[in-house]
């Protein structure tokens, strides 16, 4: 069911800001507000003196990669789309279902003319005619504010036929989700799109060449899409000078749980994990420890105090054995059970598999269960093995990203917080007091 009342987003993006400025306001910025500050003049740039080949080679020059968390070239993914003559599509995916992420939802209801404007960028450099929105269901808010942003763009003469007098002409679809998370994943949001089951395709072939109705399709998320405009506006050089070698510019990051200032902050890459945490998010509140981070939700390999001082770009999380992903940054103090943590993390993936593959659909399954027996106080210590063979099983043969993650918090929990486990399947104590299975119950 689709809630009819839009939930309140909450404060306004913290800290400071340099692409997303527009986010540091407390309502939505409207069409006259965005044209004040420069909004749509990317767009009137490309059009009057850029070739579609110059947008894209000013987007790779930038360094711009996926902010959805796959940290792929938007430069080379916009060029694999472009290279095909005929039919071509851009899709925003809007469907942000990963744990602790809310940056698109900020930019969709704050700033939604920077996705738009992002969107038709993309669209002049691959050569489409039509965009689409994929918004999830679980933003009735995002859907009004867009639906009227998409309006104004269309009366303004941003969208439509010969956008300001140019030979280009766009326009741009929003389509509403069903509520399922592994809709996030590119192909199975096309399979969606199309009003089929929404299941993940095996690739190849990639989606930059058959994607949506069977045409080449870029696909990126609503970050990826909303620095576009500044990339166009002010250059590729000036984004990249703003993060560190390892990964250009700058991302949004979302700062949650058992932090004292969570929120939405707009970190350059290259700044330590550390100063995310204790000088943006000002550090663990109520006088408790840092137990372990969670660098990208559900998906991402526990982090520990020990790794605060990492450099936060993709490379350098990557060689922790975690992922930044989406920077959905869900921080856990010292009062957290990390097996109750593996439990319901487990219990999210079991719920979201699409059931398409075995490795995924079992052995979702079979961690729920194996969990659900450890946290009711009836585990055993060989079950360890059991997660650690099952999980490698789904690690090297599901289709997607679900089942090749899902094993990510629960054997990283295991790893690093082994005495936690032992207690609770050979003494049948949660030492944090929070499993059914402890004295307090
Ligand atoms: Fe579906 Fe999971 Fe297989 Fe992905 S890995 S296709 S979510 S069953």
């Amino acid at each position: 069911t689709i809630c009819p009342v839009p939930t309140p987003i909450g404060e306004p993006i913290k800290g400071k800001t340099v692409v997303f400025n527009d986010l540091a306001s407390p309502v939505t910025v409207e069409m006259d507000s965005y044209l004040e500050k420069g909004g749509y003049n990317a767009l009137k740039k490309a059009l009057s003196s850029m070739s579609p080949d110059a947008v894209i080679d000013e987007i790779r020059l930038s360094g711009l990669g996926g902010r959805g968390g796959a940290d792929y070239s938007t430069g080379a993914k916009l060029a694999a789309v472009k290279k095909h003559e005929g039919v071509k599509y851009v899709v925003a995916n809007a469907d942000e279902g990963e744990p602790g992420t809310f940056k698109d939802r900020y930019i969709m209801e704050r700033d939604p003319h920077s996705l738009i404007e992002g969107i038709i960028l993309a669209g002049y450099a691959v050569g489409a005619n039509l965009g689409y929105i994929y918004l999830r269901a679980e933003y009735p808010g995002s859907w009004r504010i867009l639906e009227k942003a998409i309006e104004e763009a269309r009366q303004r003469g941003f969208l439509g036929e010969h956008i300001l007098g140019s030979g280009f002409s766009y326009d741009i679809r929003l389509y509403r989700g069903a509520g399922a998370y592994i809709c996030g994943e590119e192909s199975s949001l096309i399979n969606s799109l199309e009003g089929r089951r929404g299941l993940p395709r095996n690739k190849p072939p990639r989606i930059t060449d058959v994607g949506l109705w069977g045409r080449p399709t870029d696909v990126q998320n609503v970050e990826t899409l909303a620095n576009i405009p500044s990339i166009i506006l002010k250059g590729g050089e000036w984004y990249k000078s703003l993060g560190d070698e390892a990964t250009p510019g700058t991302k949004l990051f979302c700062l949650s749980g058992h932090i004292a200032k969570p929120g939405l902050y707009e970190v350059p890459f290259g700044m330590s994990l550390r100063e995310v945490i204790m000088v943006l998010g000002g550090g663990i509140p109520n006088g408790r420890k840092l137990k372990a981070i969670l660098p990208a939700g559900s998906a991402s390999r526990l982090l520990l105090p020990e790794h605060l001082d990492i450099s936060l770009d993709y490379p350098s999380v990557a060689l922790t054995g975690s992922f930044l992903g989406s920077a959905s940054v869900i921080v856990l103090d010292d009062s957290t059970c990390m097996v109750d943590l593996a439990y319901w993390m487990s219990a999210f993936s079991h719920h979201e598999s699409c059931g398409q593959c075995t490795p995924c659909r079992d052995g979702t399954e079979d961690y729920y269960e194996i969990l659900d027996q450890i946290v009711h106080g009836q585990g055993k210590p060989e079950m360890f093995d059991l997660l650690v063979r099952i999980g490698d099983y789904m690690m090297e043969s599901s289709i997607c990203g679900l089942g090749k993650s899902a094993p990510s918090v629960p054997l990283s929990s295991l790893e690093y917080f082994k005495e936690e486990w032992m207690s609770h399947v050979e003494k049948h104590i949660c030492p944090a007091g929070v499993c059914p299975m402890a004295p307090e119950g």
